[in-house]
C-alpha cells in the first residue's frame, strides 16, 4: 500500500504470548476468551508487527519487535515464536537489509517494541541491529526507561536502552512533531509516559500506528485497557480522542499486537468503536 510518496508494508518479528487477563484489565475472561483463546498458562497469542515505510530516500522502521536476545527461560515465559522467521527475515523478504534502515521510530522502549533494535554479539556485547539508523524516541520515554519505576521495571531492560546511547545515533524528541515529510509523531501517556503514535498521511490516505494505545482490534472498545497501562483513565480519553478522529477521517488503524489483523478502518456506533473494514496493506493500492 502507498500513502503519498511512501510505500507502507507490515513487517513481522514473529509472535509472543502474554497473560490474557493482563491484556484486558477488568474485562472478564469469559468475554475476552471468545476472541483470544488462552493456552494452558492463560496466555494469549500476540503479534510483533513493526511497520516498514519507504520513500523520500529513506527506509523507516516503526518499532522492532522482541528480538533474539532473551535467554531460553524468558523465551519460554513469553512464548516467543520465531518459527516463521524474525524481523530480519521479514525485512529480507522485501529486499531490506539491516544496513538499509535509515530511521527507527520507537513508540516506547518496552522490550516487545524495541528488543529487536539491538542484538547480542558472540562475545556478549549488545549492539544496534540497524547500524546506520537514527533512533527516534520521545525524551520523556527515554528518561522513564533509563530509571524505570517499580511497576514497569520488567518491561524496560537496560540491554534495550543503553546501546542506543552509546551509538551516537539516538535522537530524543520533545513532544509531537513532523519527523519527515508526511510522517508525524504524537504523544500518548496512558500506557507509559511518552509513547509515540505515528501518523503517515498523504492527505488522501492516513495510517495511524497505534502502538500500545490500541494493541489489538479487540481493544477498539474504549474500556478494554491493559493491566499494564499506568493510567487507564487517561488511556481511555486518549483512545476516545484518536479513534473519533480515525473514524471521522477514514484513517487506517494499524495494530502492532493483533495476531490476525494488521490494520482496519474503524466506525463509531451505539456500541462504541468497531472494525469497519480490514485492510490488506500488502495489496498494491
Ligand atoms: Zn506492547
Amino acid at each position: 500500500m502507498t500513502s503519498g510518496d511512501y510505500e507502507l508494508l507490515p513487517a513481522l518479528d514473529g509472535f509472543f504470548a502474554l497473560d490474557g487477563g493482563a491484556m484486558f484489565g477488568v474485562v472478564p475472561r469469559v468475554i475476552w476468551a471468545k476472541s483470544h483463546p488462552p493456552d494452558d498458562s492463560n496466555r494469549i497469542r500476540l503479534a510483533l508487527r513493526p511497520l516498514l515505510i519507504r520513500g523520500h530516500g529513506r527506509t523507516i522502521l516503526v518499532d522492532a519487535g522482541i528480538g533474539q536476545k532473551f535467554p531460553q527461560r524468558q523465551r519460554e515465559m513469553y512464548g516467543v515464536d520465531h518459527g516463521h522467521g524474525d524481523l530480519i527475515a521479514s525485512l529480507g523478504a522485501v529486499g531490506v537489509r539491516v544496513e538499509d534502515v535509515t530511521d527507527l521510530v520507537v513508540t516506547h522502549l518496552h522490550f516487545d517494541h524495541v528488543g529487536g533494535a539491538t542484538r547480542k554479539e558472540q562475545d556478549g556485547r549488545v549492539v544496534p541491529t540497524f547500524p546506520n539508523a537514527l533512533v527516534h524516541v520521545q525524551r520523556v520515554n527515554w528518561e522513564w526507561a533509563v530509571k524505570p519505576n517499580l511497576r514497569e521495571k520488567a518491561s524496560y531492560l537496560d540491554e534495550n536502552v543503553r546501546p542506543h546511547l552509546e551509538s551516537g545515533r539516538l535522537r530524543l524528541l520533545d513532544g509531537p512533531c513532523d519527523l519527515l515529510p508526511g510522517i508525524r509523531v504524537e504523544v500518548s501517556d496512558g500506557h507509559t509516559r511518552g509513547q509515540q503514535l505515528v501518523i503517515v498521511s498523504s492527505g488522501r490516505r492516513t495510517l495511524f500506528y497505534a502502538g500500545d494505545l490500541i494493541p489489538t482490534s479487540t481493544h477498539l472498545k474504549i474500556p478494554y485497557t491493559m493491566g499494564y497501562d499506568i493510567e487507564p483513565l487517561r488511556l481511555m480519553e486518549e483512545k476516545q480522542m484518536w479513534l473519533s478522529r480515525a473514524a471521522a477521517e477514514g484513517w487506517i488503524v494499524f495494530f502492532e499486537h493483533d495476531p490476525a489483523m494488521a490494520a482496519c478502518t474503524v466506525q463509531e456506533g451505539p456500541g462504541g468503536f468497531s472494525v469497519k473494514s480490514p485492510i490488506d496493506l500488502t495489496a498494491a493500492v
